[in-house]
């Protein structure tokens, strides 16, 4: 069976944005003119998050699934024809600031993005996140500036914020046409004509002539945009500086190109919720935003030798290769698996590798996700998402290949959680569901963990914030019909050392029963935060013998995740076995576990260690007249403050603040504010406790 899109015509992207921007809005925009849905949905302002999961179900349209194809004709609102028809995936990327290690997943896989910014307040502090780690990713990105037609909105503010605070790169190739109440559609700078969207869906789209009173602000608009895009190529350059037309063509494809190196974004504009704009946007989704062709190749290693690099072609003639970068439970076909194939074509039925577990998985059932449907495909093809139905092993980020030709792509890679919660099923009933229902919810998301308390033998949770676990608590009642009280949060704190140390360590036992033997001698050194456990073996002319060196790695292991100081893990240490020695008869691996795992504590006692706490980022919103009150609010709570600046007659506070300071934040805000305070906090960094605060952890005061 041959493939019924060309891999060029697709498009893997996702909508990022700061929550209430737009992005569900615009989503199920696109879902509507992409010709799915056939009734626009409406989300309200002040619902949550869990809320409009909830009403998704009822509207039936699954923007929350991984990933949904929908398809899409440029242009097709003016010709009505459905030509040169693309194929979109549309890859869900979750809005809340405590998921983005979510975000950061779906950003592995899509080929580019669209960045929604609400028209009135422009970039705020969470797509400055976003946008920084879709730099990390090196992902091509089209801004779309929704809600011009809001009370207080300005197209060319918000563009100035992106200006200031994400790049100097963008570079506006619509304007509005009008704003705020008068707000009637888009023009284009580039084919200089203007676009409004009659009818109650705005599927009524008509080209007309820029109005004559406009003329100067848009030529204005259209020089700055000119100047920016003929200044990526050389030969375009020479033609506009002669004063020569440059074609639309021209433009398009050298805006393309710099999209795809990411060298420019184009800025759009319009307004999702009053249906203006969004087939435009559209329309620039599949001219500038990259094929699965457009971006490199992707890139893995060999499992066998990790030292030698394999690349992928996105093309259906290399080695099948995919990665698994969702699992979701769907209530009809049950466990779903979402991968994305990067080379290759595979039909279902047959086996393949997972790299990462060394195990086969037969794919058994193909899916592809639209909006309102699930369609059974027999086979796939470079550039596809799809979900696949119950896989053994595979987990977010593993690999699957072709058995032949075995590779492994990069893991993703999930922060720890730096918030623990005890929870306590509320009945016998509960009690049995609870166990099954969290191990549902910890494959879907890495981030959120389950362990059980060794002492009282009580099940703790942990995550990203407050927030995202009372979310997951939630879903835990409404999912799995699970009732479950919680404990006050605890900080996850952790240990670090500061300077290098040395120590040897003997344990010997020659008297009665079987000898004991294990001698080490090791040295560790601070690494920097973030880089975990490093073990070097530098053992020469067999001091200790080889069978015993990984003893020795696991109990330096085992001892760090006691720590030194107060009993929490320590973390980012390099510790290299150097020498020791071994009796014939009497060593053995636990002799040697024993002693590597006493090197470490007495080398980490003697290396200043310390406790680590987590710091958080903070920004608040808050009318003017709270602002004197608040900021000595947040200095109480040993709150740095970064920066404080005005929005649309509001103040900001950006600031960085202890977790353990943020517990009940939301009830002080309220107050202080006459309930008119908002706040989002995410996490930023572990730093040093101060010496107080530590002696209260240390006495068990503060947990
Ligand atoms: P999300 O949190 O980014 O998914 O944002 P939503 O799409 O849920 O939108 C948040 C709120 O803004 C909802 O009340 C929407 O109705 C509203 N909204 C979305 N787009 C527009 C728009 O273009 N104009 C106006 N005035 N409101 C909008």
């Amino acid at each position: 069976m041959a493939r019924k899109y060309e891999i060029e015509k697709y498009r893997n992207i996702g909508i990022i944005a700061h929550i209430d921007a737009g992005k569900t809005t615009v989503s199920e925009r696109i879902l509507y003119y992409t010709g799915i849905s056939h009734k626009i949905g409406e989300t309200h302002s002040g619902e949550s998050q869990m809320d409009w999961m909830e009403q998704e179900k009822e509207r039936g349209i699954t923007i929350c699934s991984a990933a949904t194809t929908c398809f899409w004709s440029p242009k097709v609102y003016l010709t009505k024809e459905k030509t040169n028809e693309h194929r979109i995936n549309l890859i869900d990327t979750p809005g809340h600031i405590d998921f983005t290690a979510e975000v950061q997943r779906s950003l592995r896989v899509l080929d580019g993005a669209i960045v929604v910014f609400d028209g009135v307040s422009g970039v705020e502090a969470q797509s400055e996140t976003v946008w920084r780690q879709a730099d990390k990713y090196h992902v091509p990105r089209v801004c779309f500036i929704n809600k011009l037609d809001r009370l207080g909105a300005s197209f060319e503010h918000a563009l100035g914020t992106i200006y200031e605070k994400l790049t100097k790169n963008a570079v506006a190739i619509q304007i509005p046409l009008g704003e705020e109440a008068g707000m009637q559609g888009v023009i284009d700078l580039i084919k200089m004509k203007a676009y409004t969207f009659d009818g109650p869906n705005g599927d009524d789209v008509k080209e007309i002539d820029i109005p004559a009173e406009l003329k100067e602000k848009v030529e204005k608009a259209r020089d700055e945009m000119l100047e920016k895009i003929v200044g990526e190529d050389e030969e375009l350059m020479e033609k506009y500086l002669d004063g020569k037309e440059v074609t639309e063509d021209e433009l398009k494809k050298i805006l393309r190109k710099a999209t795809i190196e990411y060298k420019l974004v184009p800025v759009l504009c319009g307004t999702a919720l009053k249906n203006k704009g969004v087939q435009l946007l559209l329309d620039a989704v599949i001219d500038y935003l990259p094929s699965p062709t457009d971006v490199p190749p992707v890139q893995g290693v060999d499992p066998k030798d990790e030292e030698k690099v394999l690349i992928r072609n996105s093309s259906d003639d290399d080695p099948f290769c995919a990665l698994a970068f969702k699992i979701a439970t769907d209530p009809f076909v049950g466990t779903l698996t979402y991968i994305r194939v990067y080379s290759g074509t595979f039909k279902k039925g047959n086996y393949l590798l997972n790299t990462n577990t060394d195990e086969r998985e037969r794919l058994g059932r193909i899916l592809r996700m639209h909006a309102n449907q699930r369609e059974e495909v027999d086979e796939i093809f470079a550039g596809d998402i799809c979900a696949t139905v119950a896989l053994k092993s595979t987990t977010t980020g593993n690999t699957l290949c072709d058995e032949k030709n075995p590779i492994m792509l990069e893991q993703i890679s999930f922060p720890e959680p730096v918030i623990n919660i005890r929870i306590e099923p509320k009945t016998k009933d509960d009690q049995e569901k609870m166990g099954s229902s969290l191990k549902r919810l910890q494959e879907e998301d890495p981030t959120f963990r389950v362990k059980t308390d060794e002492e009282t033998g009580e099940v703790i949770i942990g995550g990203m914030g407050e927030l995202h676990l009372d979310i997951l608590v939630d879903r835990l009642k409404r999912e799995f019909n699970v009732e479950a009280n919680v404990g006050r949060p605890q900080v996850s704190y952790k240990e670090a050392i500061e300077t290098n140390a040395e120590a040897e360590s003997k344990y010997i036992k020659q008297s009665g029963g079987r000898g004991q033997y294990g001698h080490v001698k090791i040295k560790i050194e601070p690494l920097e935060r973030g880089k975990g456990f490093e073990f070097v073996d530098e053992i020469k002319g067999g001091a200790i013998p080889r069978e015993f060196i990984p003893a020795v790695e696991k109990g330096i292991k085992e001892a760090l995740e006691k720590g030194v100081v107060a009993g929490y893990n320590l973390i980012d240490v390099k510790a290299t076995l150097y020498d020791g020695s071994f009796h014939e008869v009497d060593s053995s691996e636990i002799a040697f576990k024993i002693a590597g795992a006493q090197a470490l504590i007495d080398a980490a006692k003697k290396a200043s260690p310390h406790i680590l706490e987590p710091i958080m980022k903070i920004e608040v919103v808050i009318p003017e007249q709270f602002l004197g009150d608040v900021i000595g609010d947040l200095s109480s709570r040993r709150g740095q403050i970064d920066q404080t600046e005005d929005r649309t007659g509001m103040k900001v506070i950006y600031a960085k603040v202890p977790l353990s300071e943020t517990f009940g934040y939301a009830t002080s805000l309220r107050s202080l504010t006459e309930g008119r305070g908002t706040f989002t906090l995410e996490f930023s960094h572990y730093e040093k406790v101060p010496a107080n605060i530590a002696e209260e952890i240390i006495e068990g005061k503060r947990k």
